[in-house]
């Protein structure tokens, strides 16, 4: 059984053996977390994204899949990038969203990962509605068939965190 916990904060701050970022298809940074993410990382994330564009992802990594990196100077061992869908009030993206935290795990599973750091995929400039990103999230872990022992959700403010609060029995 996985756990799932919840902790307000900075998740460039967390340790833990995998921290996913909120990346772009283009993996070479933005704002949000992924800004926040190579910035205390440090140059050793963006080489290794670098290195991913000019083999195995020459056109960006595509929408709801997952790659990892190296965590530089992060207190942890890997990145694992993922694109999160841009919310549409008219298209029913909520697959993409879950296939984010899905794929997520694989990648923690293949290297090894036990605890793993996620923030609110695509709910800061990306658009997402806090409330049903949340269970999205939530939901997605919770049925997932991984051996991550620990997944934290790390909110960045008390409106995430409660959001995430609610998903929780
Ligand atoms: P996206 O483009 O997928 O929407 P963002 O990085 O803009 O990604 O936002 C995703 C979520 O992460 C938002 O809820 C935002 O408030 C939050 N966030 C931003 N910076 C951090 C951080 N350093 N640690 C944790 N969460 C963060």
């Amino acid at each position: 059984m996985t756990r799932i916990t919840l902790v307000q904060g900075d998740i460039t701050r967390q340790s833990v053996d995998a921290i996913v970022n909120a990346a772009n298809s283009s993996l070479l940074g933005g704002g949000g977390v992924d800004g926040a993410i190579h910035r205390r990382g440090g140059p050793a994330i963006l080489a290794d994204c670098r290195k991913l564009r000019a083999s195995h992802y020459g056109k960006g990594l595509p929408t709801g899949q997952a790659v990892a990196t190296t965590a530089g100077d992060l207190d942890a061992q890997w990145v694992i990038h993922t694109v999160g869908p841009v919310h549409s009030p008219s298209l029913d993206r909520s697959e993409l969203l879950a296939s984010c935290y899905r794929e997520s795990l694989k990648r923690a599973d293949e290297l090894g990962a036990r605890t793993v750091a996620f923030p609110a995929i695509s709910t800061g400039i990306y658009g997402w509605p806090m409330d049903d990103g949340a269970r999205i999230a939530v939901e997605t872990v919770r049925d997932a068939d991984t051996a991550v022992e620990e997944v934290r959700f790390v909110l960045f403010d008390e409106r995430a965190y409660e959001a995430f609060a609610r998903q929780l029995p």
